[in-house]
């Protein structure tokens, strides 16, 4: 059979100022690594058995009917505002209309060069596709939207980088690649026309119920503060938050430098380019706040009268703390087996982290352990931590399924950075059984069969990871 893929592409039909149209360049010997089946037939696409498929999913073939371009976008990066980003390694194929009815982005990520590369070549290597697939999969299983992991493909070719590396390229798919960087290039050009289609597009495709700017910025605020909640509540550290990685579908965007933490540190940061921790973990609570407000501007542009608005967005902007804490609330709740917390559960959740924090106890592995009576075992001295737990447990009598709460809110899997590295350091030496292993495991991170008991070990002290890269 060959490759079918049910494009309807609508972005393409746009105009000819929201991206340029490109071809993803050849590579000299793709190889499939791997195809996401379940995610294929979510999409409907047929045809998985093709011969073909190292070629399509690499460039060096195009699927019928994709109508390839590379993305124009902004955004502010650590702060500072880059007028002109775009795809500069990526090529957008079209989008797909799946048999649930779902508009979903099929990307070729790492296919070369377009009008958008600046001074990059264009290409990845295996190690930040291998990473992203694992973990935006890994996430998808958690329950946390996400981009998606469609195919990677080693490309025969080395790419130079600190030293020449395998390349690959990786197939994303997600609900839209649309991000704030996308409104910040028009409002900062002043073509309100630009923004005004933009605009009207991003509703029909993602708010149909918020057609007007304040609520289409209450809608993405509302799908943000919960999305940031939910990566707190994992340990999940995004890494480079710039405005451009950040999706106005609320879809976790953009695996770079991400990690999740082992040991517990309100201040973690991993990325490698992240000196002043701006988007260490606990700081992304604020920065996603940051990230709406220059939304917000952008989309005052569109009022009209912007100067008159001014007050009422950032009312709205203000608003925003208060719904991350909500959700934060209602998710650490059921991490310690509250189903409904109030704000009253606050100062025991914050109690458990604290005794964590001071002890330095493994977060996915301490709040696990409060489902199977192991969480005291994290810690050397459990002093405090019995303390706080004869606290707890009398606040969850009176609740009607504390471990069932617990155990759907607390995963006893998620993707270990030394797992990732270990994972990344054998692919490339062309063994990649640790890649499909890690995938099957993660793809149920909240059972718990015992058959994966090495993947939730924390590292050892040589083990440890201390620094990630963009792997651009
Ligand atoms: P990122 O840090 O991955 O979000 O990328 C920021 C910007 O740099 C985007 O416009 C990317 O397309 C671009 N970029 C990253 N890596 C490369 C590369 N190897 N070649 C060309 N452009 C790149
Ligand atoms: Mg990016």
């Amino acid at each position: 059979m060959t490759l079918h893929i049910p494009f309807d592409n609508s972005y393409a039909t746009l105009p000819d100022s929201f991206f340029a149209r490109v071809n993803p360049e050849p590579v000299k010997a793709p190889s499939l690594i791997a195809v996401n089946a379940p995610l294929a037939q979510e999409l409907g696409i047929d045809g998985l058995d093709d011969p073909n498929l190292a070629a399509l999913f690499s460039g060096n073939a195009l699927p019928d009917g994709a109508t390839p371009l590379a993305q124009l976008y902004a955004g502010h990066q650590f702060g500072q505002y880059n007028p002109q980003l775009g795809d500069g390694r990526a090529v957008l194929l079209g989008e797909a209309i799946g048999p649930d009815g779902q508009r979903r982005d099929i990307q070729l990520k790492g296919s070369g060069r377009t009008p958008y590369s600046r001074m990059g070549d264009g290409r990845a290597w295996l190690g930040p596709v291998l990473r992203e697939y694992v973990v935006s999969e890994a996430m998808h299983a958690l329950g946390v939207p996400t981009t998606r992991a469609l195919a990677a493909v080693r490309t025969g070719e080395r790419v130079v980088r600190e030293r020449p590396l395998p390349g690959a390229v990786l197939t994303r798919v997600a609900h839209s690649h649309l991000r704030v960087g996308t409104f910040q290039v028009f409002a900062a050009r002043g073509d309100i026309e630009a923004l005004q289609t933009l605009f009207d597009y991003a509703v029909a495709r993602h708010y149909p119920d918020a057609p007007d700017p304040a609520s289409f910025l209450n809608a993405v605020m509302r799908r943000q503060a919960a999305l940031v909640a939910h990566w707190l509540s994992l340990g999940f550290i995004h890494g480079v938050m710039n405005t451009d990685n950040c999706s106005i579908s609320g879809e976790t965007i953009d695996y770079g430098p991400c990690a999740f933490m082992d040991s517990y540190h309100p201040a973690t940061v991993y990325s490698s380019i992240d000196r002043y921790g701006r988007y260490s973990y606990a700081a992304q609570a604020d920065i996603i706040v940051w990230n709406m407000a220059q939304l917000a501007t952008a989309l005052l542009s569109l009022m009209p009268d912007p100067e008159a608005s001014v007050e009422p967005f950032t009312a709205q902007i203000h608003a925003m703390p208060e719904m991350i804490r909500a959700e934060w609330l209602s998710r650490f709740g059921k991490k310690i087996g509250v189903a409904q917390a109030t704000p009253e559960d606050s100062a025991l959740i914050t109690g458990l982290l604290s005794v964590m924090e001071e002890a330095e106890a493994d977060f996915t592995n301490t709040f696990r352990g409060l489902v199977d009576g192991t969480a005291r075992n994290q810690f050397t001295d459990p002093v405090a931590f019995d303390a706080w737990a004869a606290t707890w447990q009398a606040r969850i009598k009176t609740e009607d399924d504390p471990q069932g709460q617990m155990r759907t809110a607390n995963p006893a899997l998620i993707p270990r950075n030394h797992r990732i590295e270990e994972m990344i350091t054998a692919a490339v030496a062309g063994d990649d059984s640790l890649f499909h292993r890690l995938n099957t495991a993660y793809a149920t991170p909240y059972a718990d069969t015992g058959a994966d008991a090495d993947l939730r070990q924390p590292p050892k002290p040589q083990e440890v990871v201390q620094a990630t890269f963009c792997g651009t």
